[in-house]
């Protein structure tokens, strides 16, 4: 157990497998407010020995989610530090080292058993009593016989001798979580390519990188009693645990990123399961850190909003709960909406020129001012893509504007065309206006409702559709100046035509 002396060095450990998982995100937050509370170390650790599930441009974006939602790291890839290398591929040595002294002590032993073989005997114990165990062979193979093995081409692995006795994880927590004897087998700790395992690999990092705390998903308590074994048979001290609930589904499933594939399949809208999905639905790092630092913990008072800097403050392991979090989506949009108002106007523009970066999207190209002033117009946005589709319009070419068919008939057609004939007499009396601002404009539509004796839906509607093609934009004067005078004329000119064709 670490002393109280000793600083705090905690560690998240992704695998370039993929993006960052909301998840993943939630337990690097976890450990980087531990690690700031205490004033202690963020250790950034790449767990990249399984190359077969190595994806290309992950590592790249692992860092660049984590740096946008504000979560930076004290040692690791890009910051370095005195514990590395950080990524595990580039440690094998280290690990040939420790795996040797397992080997030389008797405490691991070469296997030799091929994938068919080891298929068969589960098969055998499938039919006879159900659970399968790896039979720790006797007597264990020697080195020798492992390295002759090797030699002649067959798959070796190397497997860890289990200790005969009950391990207990004492857990922050969960409490303490015993295993009994039984309940172990000689699991696997080198891979025939000769790469370490995640156990093995995880275990000899955690202790020479000096990591203190490991706080990570639920789903890795099962792995904590091996890596005490390891720890044990290594001579390393074992660290404080604590394994944090799992985020499901609001329908109780796992939270997952197949959820998106399963989605795809039946013809629906993905759901946003990564950090890049959520940055690119336009979602604010400021609501997502708030929203996800609750799936699992909470001060037990009503406060809800949080910046980073509160969480740090408020933030503690032994309020972390033992029950499964829910990701509710709607709370999420509603955090959002709150943070987006709530932002400082510099910070809110940076982060939605990062959205219209990533997505690549024709407002990339606005100034700042206008892009103040969408903000602005659009003020009450839940998130990014809705202010998207309020102004993506403004940024058009005015060919390109497709009316929608839906908004035509029920603004425009409806009623005998009385919205195309409203249209048609706007029209002319925008074509004579010279100050084009939002008042003047908006002036021209009032007078235009008194005259006709009818509601301001009834002439700005037919506008709006005319010129974006669609029920949505901000109020009608600052829309109209926004796109300035000479495509508001033309559009609406394209729009009259449709009349026509109706
Ligand atoms: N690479 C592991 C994962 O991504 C790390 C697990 C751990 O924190 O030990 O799940």
């Amino acid at each position: 157990m670490p002393t109280s002396s000793e600083i705090v060095r905690v560690r998240f450990a992704p695998s370039p497998t993929g993006y960052l998982h909301i998840g993943g995100a939630r337990t690097m937050l976890f450990n980087w407010l531990v690690a700031r509370k205490a004033g202690g170390c963020m250790v950034l650790r790449i767990e990249d020995t399984d190359q077969a599930r190595h994806v290309e441009d992950s590592l790249q974006k692992i860092l660049d989610d984590l740096r946008w939602l504000g979560l930076t790291w004290d040692e690791g890839p890009e910051a370095g530090g005195d514990y590395g290398p950080y990524f595990q591929s580039q440690r094998l040595d280290i690990y040939n080292q420790y795996m040797q002294q397992l080997l030389d002590a008797g405490q691991a032993y070469y296997a030799m058993e091929s994938p068919q073989e080891l298929d068969r005997m589960r098969e055998i114990a499938k039919k006879e009593q159900g659970g399968f165990r790896y039979p720790r062979p006797d007597p264990l193979p020697t080195i020798e016989q492992g390295q002759l093995a090797m030699r002649e081409g067959r798959k070796v692995v190397v497997r860890c001798k289990m200790p005969d006795e009950d391990i207990t994880v004492h857990d922050s927590i969960l409490g303490d979580v015993t295993l009994t004897a039984d309940q172990f087998e000689d699991f696997i700790i080198q891979k025939s390519d000769g790469f370490p395992t995640y156990h093995f690999a995880c275990v000899v990092d955690d202790a020479l990188m000096k990591i203190t705390h490991v706080l990570r998903g639920q789903e890795h308590l099962m792995n904590s009693h091996k890596h005490v074994a390891l720890q044990h048979a290594l001579g390393f001290p074992t660290p404080i645990y604590g394994h944090m609930p799992v985020i499901f589904n609001l329908d109780g499933s796992k939270m997952s990123k197949r959820d998106k594939e399963k989605a795809i399949k039946a013809g629906l809208a993905p759901p946003e399961i990564e950090v890049h999905d959520f940055r690119t639905a336009g979602f604010l790092p400021e609501a997502i850190l708030n929203f996800i630092a609750l799936l699992g913990w909470s001060t037990g008072d009503d406060q809800e909003a949080y910046t980073l800097d509160e969480l740090t403050q408020a933030f503690s392991m032994e309020r972390i709960g033992k029950t499964n979090a829910k990701f509710d989506r709607a709370k999420l949009l509603s955090f959002n909406t709150d943070w987006a108002a709530r932002l400082p106007e510099p910070l809110l523009l940076e982060r939605l020129k990062d959205y219209a970066t990533i997505n690549n999207l024709p407002i990339c190209s606005a100034t700042d001012d206008l892009l103040l002033r969408l903000l602005q117009a659009c003020a009450g946005f839940r998130t990014f893509a809705d202010l998207q589709k309020k102004i993506g319009f403004l940024f058009i070419e005015d060919e390109a504007i497709e009316f929608d068919p839906k908004a035509v008939k029920k603004v425009l057609a409806k009623n005998d065309n009385a919205g195309f004939s409203i249209l048609n007499q706007t029209l002319t009396k925008l074509d004579a206006l010279e100050d084009w601002t939002k008042s003047p404009i908006e002036d021209l539509v009032n007078d235009l409702c008194e005259s006709l004796d009818t509601k301001m839906g009834n002439v700005a509607q037919p506008i709006r559709v005319a010129v974006s093609g669609s029920t949505v934009s901000p109020p009608i004067g600052e829309t109209l100046e926004l796109l300035g005078k000479d495509k508001t004329l033309i559009r609406i000119r394209k729009c009259l035509k449709l009349h026509v064709a109706v």
